[in-house]
């Protein structure tokens, strides 16, 4: 390892910018600033690891993780010939349209071959492969096991102008003088605390508390695994069920299945527990994904309380010298795994800046910045809209969250969407090409689709015209977990999708590969006579 006494650079020269953080956000963003700095030094208290192994310093890297159709064709510009040699390691290149199940209550989005490419690959060794290539870069330096513990701020016009580093073995405390300081430590990030202790105001903040928990288990995929090896599936939380779980297929046969709770609801990660838990989501299609399968770890949690979104971009004033970005400047739910499509598209951004002029960087970045993260903050926060608001409580529990008005009017006709997209394949394709960030959410918007959701209301479905009356939920909902909130029974009625009329009968089921089998009552009725 180095260590920071060694670099006999450190607190010489100006020409350089120091980036905090060599996860995914900091390495992407030493990519881009190498274009335009002569020296980027890139610090992190970990010790990083030649083999792409997990690590301490990004504990998530063990959950699922997806990286999303723009997330792969950035990195892919970033670094030419990602794919290709992810693939030859075993990372998996798929037909998104095709082999993503986002289901939508009980039914899964319609399937059909289309243009969007994601890689099915683990964090660890996208991030890995990612870490070589930015080390092999002429002025890049990574510097491991080393801590930043302070900024270096002018106390006269309040610009940062570098950090206080340490090393994690020793005791030593060296500034280190930059032109640009970059925040990419992640969730835990220290820097509004430095910014205080310096007397510097640091930007509004929005929260929104979700209490989430995650577990996760890795499995062994054997040959001939009914998902064909390359399915990705994912059942979001909805308001009856206000959990979630993903499944996400990796490389050399691997499948990784995170389950999360919201609320306080924990989810367990002993097998048996891990397995109900999933099949208590919206379907129970995960469940039946892995029954059977080899575990090959014991599994892991991950907790947090808030979606957090740093809003520097409102701020009256800004520190010079500062730019903060990927889950340091925004962290969310990471359900519809983002977060590092985010990450790179904030450091393209960057480097756009960049492109334009060195000068005023920060104030210039942040609010183009914001651009990136409205859809992905709008979606998460969008689904939380349906869920019990701990902060709102009512005598009798919580009370949903009462979104606008107008936004509860585009959340309905979100809603239908999704479940007009469950038969359409072309709705299908429009909203996960919000998902994947191709497009923004208002894009669904658009009057060709707004017209064949308006259709779908009309038209007869699959499952016929019974399944209409009963809004198409052939499975009854399941009870509200243990120990999640229940929704308030007297909230108005808000974006709920329908539910079974009382006493119907259900047979219904999907099956393990994500076919529907509408119950027979329902099928009976459909039948012309
Ligand atoms: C459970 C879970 C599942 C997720 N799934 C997905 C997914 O499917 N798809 C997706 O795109 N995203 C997912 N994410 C989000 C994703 O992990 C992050 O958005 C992404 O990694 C960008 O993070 P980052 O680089 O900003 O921070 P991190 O990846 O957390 O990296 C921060 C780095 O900073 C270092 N560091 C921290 N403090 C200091 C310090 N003081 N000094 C020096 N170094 C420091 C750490 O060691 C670490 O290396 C998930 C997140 C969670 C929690």
């Amino acid at each position: 390892m180095t260590t920071v006494a060694d670099d006999t650079r450190a607190a010489a020269g100006r020409d350089r910018v120091v980036v905090v953080g060599a996860g995914m956000a900091g390495l992407l963003a030493a990519r881009v600033l190498a274009d335009h700095y002569p020296t980027v030094l890139v610090l992190d208290r970990d010790e990083l690891p030649r083999e792409p192994v997990d690590r301490p310093g990004v504990p998530q890297g063990r959950h699922s993780h997806g990286l999303l159709a723009r997330g792969r064709d950035v990195l892919e510009t970033l670094f030419p010939g990602l794919t290709d040699d992810l693939v030859r390691r075993g990372a998996l290149l798929a037909d998104v349209q095709a082999t993503t199940r986002v289901y939508i209550d009980d039914r899964p989005l319609a399937a059909a071959a289309g243009d969007l490419r994601s890689l099915r690959v683990s964090r660890r060794l996208l991030e890995w492969y990612v870490r070589q290539r930015v080390a092999a870069l002429p002025g890049v330096e990574i510097l491991d096991g080393t801590s930043v513990v302070d900024l270096v701020v002018d106390p006269a016009g309040g610009a940062v102008t570098g950090v206080v580093a340490s090393p994690v073995d020793g005791d030593g405390r060296l500034e280190v003088g930059a032109d640009v300081v970059v925040d990419a430590s992640g969730r835990t990030t220290r820097v509004p605390v430095w910014l205080s202790r310096h007397g510097v105001t640091t930007p509004p903040e929005e929260r929104v508390r979700v209490d989430v928990s995650y577990a996760t288990r890795r499995f062994r995929r054997p040959p001939g695994h009914p998902d064909g090896g390359a399915r990705t599936v994912l059942c979001p939380p909805t308001p009856q069920t206000p959990r979630a779980a993903v499944a996400i297929p990796q490389e050399l046969g691997g499948l990784t299945v995170s389950v999360a709770g919201y609320h306080g609801d924990r989810p367990p990660t002993d097998l048996d527990g891990f397995a109900e838990f999933a099949r208590t989501c919206c379907s129970p299609a995960i469940a039946d994904l892995v029954a059977g399968l080899e575990p090959v770890d014991d599994g892991a949690t991950y907790r947090f309380a808030a979606n957090r979104r740093a809003r520097f971009e409102r701020a009256a004033a800004h520190p010079a010298g500062l730019v903060v970005l990927g889950d340091a400047l925004c962290a969310f739910d990471p359900v519809f795994g983002q977060g590092m499509t985010v990450a790179a598209l904030e450091c393209l951004e960057l480097g756009r800046c960049l492109s334009e002029s060195r000068d005023d960087l920060a104030r210039r970045f942040f609010p183009r910045a914001a651009v990136h993260l409205d859809t992905p903050w709008t979606l998460v926060v969008g689904s939380i809209g349906r869920q019990p608001d701990p902060d709102a409580v009512a005598p009798d529990g919580p009370r949903r969250r009462r979104l606008p008005e107008r936004r509860q009017a585009v959340d309905r006709y979100v809603r239908a969407l999704q479940r007009a997209a469950t038969d359409d394949a072309v709705l299908a394709d429009a909203f996960l090409r919000v998902v994947h960030l191709v497009e923004p959410s208002p894009s669904l918007l658009r009057p060709r689709y707004a017209a064949r959701v308006a259709k779908a209301r009309l038209a007869p479905t699959r499952a016929g015209p019974l399944g209409r009356v009963l809004g198409r939920r052939a499975r009854p909902t399941s009870p509200t977990p243990a120990g999640a909130e229940p929704l308030d029974p007297a909230a108005p009625p808000g974006p709920t999708p329908p539910t079974l009329l009382p006493g119907t009968p259900d047979t219904s089921h999907t099956d393990a590969v994500g076919q529907h089998h509408p119950s027979i009552t329902a099928r009976q009725e459909a039948t012309p006579s």
